[in-house]
């Protein structure tokens, strides 16, 4: 995705003339029988000829991506003693196609890449945006601070400001406007939509905000869900996020307790990516100062 996660950007506007009545006429005809991408491009390309739709269709059959509905698996970053277990699942299945047809989403996506974001359930009667389909291997640890909030105060927050406005733009990386917002990250049954893998409160406690799982392909570990949390989507793609909750908001400094527990993962992050580079978030934003005063404390983290 060649744009900003963070800030919200006037992207290109990818009108498509739209024949409605044909359209709904395809969808009553499809919602019968179970979904196939390429059935609704050919529907598509036979009868909306007129405006020359196939311009705006993939070349090649996009290929749907299956992926397991709610697997509940253990997080393999407890670190024990100061971590509450994490359920982290992945979900295709926020959308029915009963309810909502994926066509008019697949159409108005950039066509190169709807074989990308585009998920389906094992019986295609549901999809998703697979938001962390372009994970890249790992190559910075960024670092934040925020105010005290709890989790679930921070799910609220972070959707209302990252998630929400992006579903309500016309960026077409993938078209998702007007669709209800989904994150496609869980933790512990919650769908989570922090900014944050690693989330650290002043006592040194860990919480997980999204998987810090790492995934092996081709001899490199890459980055298992991303978070919108660096401002720019190629960085968010090959970086892992972790927060210091601060109680004087910004003016103080992580505790050493949380330095400490930072700096555990820190070192095991470092054990199979040995060059992670660790980085203030303003590095790769220049219109953030997070973490403020950064760099009167950098020096404590390994
Ligand atoms: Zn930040």
């Amino acid at each position: 995705m060649k744009k900003t996660a963070l800030c919200i950007v006037i992207i290109l506007c990818f009108c498509v003339a739209y024949a409605s009545a044909s359209t709904a006429d395809m969808l009553i005809e499809h919602k019968t029988k179970p979904i196939n991408t390429q059935e609704l491009i050919n529907a598509h390309k036979t009868t909306q000829t007129a405006f020359n739709a196939s311009k705006y269709l993939p070349q090649a059959q996009p290929t749907p991506k299956i992926l397991p509905i709610e697997r509940p698996r253990p997080s393999p970053y407890l670190i024990e003693g100061f971590t509450k277990p994490a359920i982290i699942t992945i979900r295709p299945d926020y959308y029915s196609v009963e309810e909502i047809d994926p066509l008019p989403y697949i159409l108005k996506t950039a066509p190169e890449k709807v074989s990308t974001w585009f998920v389906y359930s094992a019986g295609n009667e549901s999809w998703s945006i697979n938001w962390d389909a372009e994970a890249r291997p790992l190559k910075y640890i960024g670092i934040h601070t925020a105010p005290n909030m709890s989790m679930q105060e921070m799910n609220a927050f972070y959707k209302n400001i990252l998630y929400e406005p992006r579903y309500q733009s016309n960026d077409n990386d993938p078209y998702v406007k007007g669709l209800p917002a989904h994150s496609g990250h869980f933790v512990d049954g919650t769908e989570s939509f922090s900014p944050f893998h690693y989330v650290i409160y002043r006592n040194g406690e860990l919480f997980i905000g999204a998987s810090p799982y790492l995934i092996l392909k081709n001899g490199q570990w890459y980055v298992n869900q991303i978070v919108w949390s660096l401002g720019n989507w190629e960085n968010n793609c090959e970086a892992l996020s972790m927060c210091f909750i601060l109680d004087d908001y910004p003016n103080s400094e992580p505790t050493q307790a949380q330095i400490d527990t930072a700096n555990r993962i820190i070192d095991s992050i470092r054990m199979k990516v040995p060059n992670v580079e660790v980085a203030p978030h303003f590095q790769f934003n220049s219109q953030s100062n997070c973490p403020e005063g950064y760099n009167l404390w950098s020096s404590k983290l390994h």
